[in-house]
C-alpha cells in the first residue's frame, strides 16, 4: 500500500471532528457540527464513487489530501451524497468511469496543453471546416434554386438562413481558435479545474500545483505580480480553495451549471459566502468556504433519482 492510499484510507475517519475542526481555527469546537449519523440516515443517501489520481508533489498533496478531500466529502454528505474517494497512483490503474462513478485527475502544467488545448483545437478546427463546407454547399444550392425552374421564395429564405447560420458558426469557431493560444496562459494562471461530461471525468488544473521555478519567466512574472510569491493567505484558504475546485467540478458532472449562466442564482449564497458554482474566491472564515442553494441541492439529488 502506498503512502497516498494509506493517507486516504484514513479519510473516512478524518471526516469526523478532529481533522475538519482543525481546518479552520476560526470555527470553535463547540460550533463545529460533525456529520451526524441521524442527519444522513434521515436524508436519502446516494453514493458517488470518485477515483482520484493526484500529483505526488502537487497542490493537493502539499496542502493536505485528507483535509481537502475530507471537506468535499463532508460538504456532499450534508446534501445526502456519500462521496467515496478512492486514490490511485497512476491513471492506468483507474477503473472505467460508470454512472455515479467519476475519475478525477490532477494535471501538471505540461500536460494541460496536450490534454486540453490540443483536443479543443482539433474540435474547433473540425467545426470550422464543416461549417465552411456546409455554407458553401448551401450557397451553391441557393444559386441553383435562383437559376432553376422550381424557384420558391420559402426555400430561398430557408437556404439563406442556413448559410447565415453556418457562416456565423465558422466565424465563431475561427475566433475561438485564434484565442486558444492566449487561453493557454489563462489556463496556467486561472483555471482550476475542468469537467468532461462525456467521459465522466474531471481534470484538476490548479495553477498553484507548480512552483514558480517550473513556470516560464513570463508566467512567473505574472504570478508574482498577482502576489503569489509572498503569499500571506492562511493555510485554510488553500484547503478550502482546493475543496472548492474539487466540489465545483464534481457538481458540473452532477448537472450543475455556473451561477453566471443562470439568472436565478446569485454569485453569493449569503453575505460574503460565495456560491460553489461561481468563480468567486472562497471565504476562509466559512465552514466550507462556499455553499450552494437549496435549488442546486435538489438538482444534485435529481441527478441520482434519474439513475435509479
Ligand atoms: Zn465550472
Amino acid at each position: 500500500m502506498n503512502k497516498l492510499t494509506s493517507t486516504v484510507l484514513a479519510l473516512a475517519a478524518a471526516v469526523g471532528t478532529a481533522a475538519a475542526g482543525s481546518i479552520d481555527g476560526k470555527i470553535a469546537d463547540s460550533e463545529f457540527q460533525p456529520l451526524l449519523v441521524d442527519q444522513v440516515e434521515a436524508a436519502p443517501l446516494y453514493t458517488l464513487q470518485c477515483n482520484v489520481v493526484l500529483k505526488p508533489d502537487g497542490f493537493y498533496v502539499r496542502h493536505g489530501v485528507d483535509q481537502i478531500f475530507g471537506l468535499v466529502k463532508e460538504f456532499y454528505g450534508d446534501i445526502g451524497v456519500d462521496v467515496d474517494f478512492r486514490f490511485y497512483l497512476n491513471e492506468n490503474d483507474l477503473p472505467i468511469a460508470l454512472p455515479a462513478s467519476f475519475n478525477i485527475v490532477e494535471l501538471g502544467i505540461d500536460e494541460i496543453a496536450d490534454r486540453i488545448i490540443k483536443p479543443e483545437r482539433e474540435k474547433l478546427q473540425f467545426i470550422l471546416e464543416n461549417a465552411s463546407a456546409q455554407a458553401l454547399d448551401y450557397k451553391e444550392k441557393l444559386d441553383e434554386l435562383r437559376k432553376g425552374e422550381g424557384y420558391s421564395k420559402v426555400t430561398e429564405d430557408f437556404y439563406l438562413e442556413v448559410v447565415a447560420t453556418y457562416e456565423d458558426l465558422a466565424v465563431m469557431s475561427k475566433s475561438k481558435l485564434d484565442a486558444l493560444d492566449s487561453e493557454l496562459d489563462s489556463y496556467y494562471l486561472f483555471r482550476l479545474g475542468e469537467a468532461h461530461l462525456g467521459d465522466n471525468s474531471v481534470f484538476l488544473l490548479n495553477p498553484l500545483s507548480v512552483s514558480l521555478s517550473e513556470l516560464t519567466d513570463k508566467l512567473s512574472e505574472m504570478l508574482s505580480n498577482l502576489g503569489y510569491e509572498n503569499d500571506s493567505r492562511p493555510e485554510s484558504y488553500y484547503v478550502k480553495s482546493g475543496a472548492d475546485t474539487v466540489a465545483h467540478e464534481i457538481a458540473h458532472l452532477l448537472g450543475l451549471g455556473h451561477t453566471f449562466d443562470d439568472p436565478n442564482i446569485d454569485d453569493y449564497v449569503s453575505e460574503g459566502l460565495p456560491n460553489l458554482m461561481s468563480y468567486r474566491s472562497v471565504d476562509p472564515a466559512a465552514k466550507y468556504g462556499f455553499d450552494i442553494t437549496d435549488r442546486q441541492k435538489r438538482q444534485i439529488v435529481d441527478y441520482f433519482k434519474r439513475l435509479d
